[in-house]
């Protein structure tokens, strides 16, 4: 079987079809033998998300409670204090992530919070962290201003399709998402852009979503692959669960769409036992957030992800911290405490 990948931008429907369409072990084996040809297989990357401010967006993205048009009993929050999103990157270093994401429920920042992230930025960066941020739409100057800043990443999900896109969203269209991706690459900034899998979508549909990514003039960085979480209050609550199985062949494609960027996964862990976890990780998943919460919804357990890695022989991608005691150190010191108190096999 023929499976080294070259970096392309011109995926066409059919044959993207066409690996959705591969028997299972076969999918499974191409995805990972080129995820080996271009990653150390037994690395994940780790990020923290920390939700710098909550709620009441004016958006109406229909699987979020963080949108003010939906009752999901999601207390709005202000904007946090510099000083205390400095406390928490610190936390989320000292557990060994790598990066750090800031996601404000915006429809786009407003120039009077710039000069907060801004110095959320700098004051992040300066930790040694990589860091990311997620604050709705941006045009060129706001974009300039984040990158001059020294902000690494900019996450903008395209979320599904263009098709099945104003299903979803209303508010902003297809193309502002577009639009801003743009802005993002021009200063120079990451993009880290993917969707969400389970929000009642088409076979079609998942295959526009890879598309539209893959076929950018450069893959996004980073590519988060979220399965949706149902909040109780939105209009998704009640959509039909995904098969699990086409989670992990959507994970596969998106690896051999995109062999060079990191495959993320994201919200939806929870629901996701650790044998699927294992084998989205073979399948070319590379990356995951890490710590309680993702945004508002629930993330596994810090220790529980610690946990997972150690059994799978999985080792933390090395940050660009330059501490003598490297956090990959640190992590395996967390494991063996965790394993010394008994707690290994008990998560
Ligand atoms: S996904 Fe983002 S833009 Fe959409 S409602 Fe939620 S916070 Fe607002």
């Amino acid at each position: 079987m023929q499976v080294s990948q070259q970096v392309r931008h011109n995926w066409t429907k059919q044959e993207v079809q066409q690996l959705f369409d591969l028997p299972f072990n076969d999918l499974l084996f191409k995805a990972h033998t080129v995820h080996r040809e271009n990653f150390d297989p037994n690395q994940v990357q780790v990020s923290t998300l920390l939700s710098i401010k909550t709620g009441a967006c004016p958006e109406d993205c229909k699987y979020c409670p963080q949108s003010a048009r939906y009752n999901t009993g999601l207390e709005r929050e202000r904007l946090m204090e510099v000083e205390a999103v400095v406390a928490k990157a610190e936390q989320a270093k000292a557990s060994g992530s790598t990066r750090f994401c800031m996601g404000a429920a915006w429809k786009h920042p407003h120039e009077r919070d710039m000069p907060y992230v801004i110095d959320m930025v700098k004051r992040v960066k300066e930790l040694g962290l990589e860091t990311c941020m997620t604050l709705g739409m941006l045009d060129a100057d706001k974009s300039d201003q984040l990158a001059e800043a020294g902000l690494d990443y900019y996450n903008h999900n395209l979320d599904t399709s263009p098709e099945f896109y104003e299903k979803i969203i209303t508010t902003r269209t297809f193309q502002d998402r577009l639009d801003t991706l743009h802005n993002v690459r021009e200063s120079g900034m990451k993009v880290c852009s993917g969707g969400i899998l389970g929000m009642g979508e088409t076979a079609g549909d998942r295959i526009g979503l890879l598309m539209q990514l893959a076929n950018m003039p450069t893959h996004p960085e980073s590519v988060p692959i979220n399965m949706l979480v149902k909040v109780a209050g939105t209009p998704m609550e009640n959509v039909d669960d995904l098969d699990h199985l086409i989670f992990i062949r959507t994970i596969a494609v998106a690896r051999l769409m995109m062999p060079q960027s990191h495959v993320r996964l994201s919200a939806g862990r929870q629901a996701m036992s650790d044998e699927m976890q294992a084998m989205t990780f073979f399948a070319g998943a590379n990356s995951i957030f890490y710590g309680e919460c993702l945004l508002t919804t629930p993330n596994p357990e810090t220790n529980k992800d610690l946990m997972l890695f150690k059994r799978l022989g999985i080792n933390p991608e090395q940050g660009i911290s330059e501490d003598d005691e490297t956090q990959s150190a640190m992590l395996m010191k967390d494991l063996q405490a965790e394993q010394d108190r008994g707690h290994f096999y008990q998560a």
